[in-house]
């Protein structure tokens, strides 16, 4: 495997040694992984134990889109009553004094930090969870690194968007016009190296 695909550790993950010593399943054993060569990709020691330590068995689902595409919704129609979901948004109006005066989706800065933080400490634990559940995380608008750091991690990305004209109703009805920006973000530059100002800005999003 080494000879095949070099020394380098291809998960790169934060704390990466760069040097592979280790062999990692693509798609692990006990999700019914091969041990054929192109289920292995060679990774350091460091990155391939968090990984693993992540992939304990629970399916990890990252939903991407736009703001008003009705990530929420998908998640309500496809999730079993005990999977876990990570939204930032919500996360932010638990954190405010009268939750249901936090209609705009527009948070002080002060409550949207604590709310990063509060998210990346529930991603690390549902991770690490050793219940089956699904594990739903919503992230409007990754950056091409932190899309592809989900993927490495085996994750599953599912972008949900209605079509930009339905998504720019739905804020001119119902919700706050800074959603508009996030919206740009998306539609202008889907792949842009900029993140939402609703998400977590930092690649540091979850290995404690
Ligand atoms: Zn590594």
């Amino acid at each position: 495997m080494l000879e095949y695909y070099g020394r380098e550790c291809w998960l790169k993950l934060p704390g990466c040694t760069k040097v592979a010593t280790t062999k990692d399943h693509i798609n692990p054993h006990t999700h019914g992984g091969s041990d054929r060569l192109e289920n292995f990709r060679p990774a350091c020691h460091r990155c391939n134990s968090k990984r693993q330590e992540r992939k304990v068995g629970n399916q990890v689902r990252i939903i991407t889109g736009p703001p008003a595409a009705g990530k929420s919704t998908y998640i309500k129609e496809h999730a079993y009553p005990n999977d876990v979901v990570v939204d930032l948004d919500r996360i932010a109006k638990a954190l405010m004094p009268d939750p249901e005066d936090a209609k705009l989706q527009t948070y002080p800065d002060h409550i949207r930090h604590v709310a990063i933080g509060a998210r990346q400490a529930a991603i690390s634990r549902a991770t690490r969870l050793r219940e089956n559940v699904g594990i739903w995380i919503i992230h409007s608008v990754p950056s091409p690194d932190q899309l592809e750091e989900y993927k490495r991690m085996g994750w599953q990305i599912i972008p949900i968007d209605p079509g930009e004209r339905v998504v720019r109703d739905r804020i001119a009805n119902q919700r706050s016009s800074s959603m508009h920006d996030v919206a740009d973000r998306w539609y202008d530059k889907p792949s842009s190296g900029e993140s939402s100002p609703l998400i977590e800005p930092s690649r540091d999003w979850g290995i404690a």
